[in-house]
């Protein structure tokens, strides 16, 4: 089992998120990325049918911080959240200890997790 005490990680809980892309903006303007580098990409998974006529649809915005995510160090040295925690209207990041985190999200079923330090 491995010991993941004090660790912190951001986890995105991606079933309420709507895909505004509103943490890309956000993150990219923070760090003044290049137009073509990001520090997460939300990823557009459907949409299909899973069973054909059963009106059950695969159709989920998925949340990625990529590796240039650096979990926003200086804004949390300043006691600030990171910014696409801040800017998700859906309120579905949060940043944390990972067990915390981990066990609030126990009864999810759609979760990302990234670990920052
Ligand atoms: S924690 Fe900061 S650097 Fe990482 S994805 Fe969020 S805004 Fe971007
Ligand atoms: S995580 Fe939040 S800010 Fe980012 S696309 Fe989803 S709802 Fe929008």
């Amino acid at each position: 089992m491995v010991n993941s005490m004090g660790r912190k990680g951001l986890f995105i809980d991606y079933e309420y998120c709507t895909g505004c892309k509103t943490c890309v903006v956000a993150c990219r303007m923070e760090h003044n990325l290049p137009q073509d580098q990001f520090g997460i990409v939300v990823s557009e998974v459907g949409p299909w049918e899973i069973v054909p006529g059963d009106n059950h649809w695969q159709y989920s915005y998925v949340p990625i911080p990529t590796d240039q995510c650096c979990g926003c160090a200086e804004r949390r040295e300043m006691g600030k959240l990171p910014i696409c925690v801040q800017s998700c209207q859906a309120n579905v990041m949060k940043f944390g200890d990972i067990d915390e985190l981990a066990a609030s999200m126990q009864e999810k079923t759609k979760v990302v997790c990234y670990t920052i330090e």
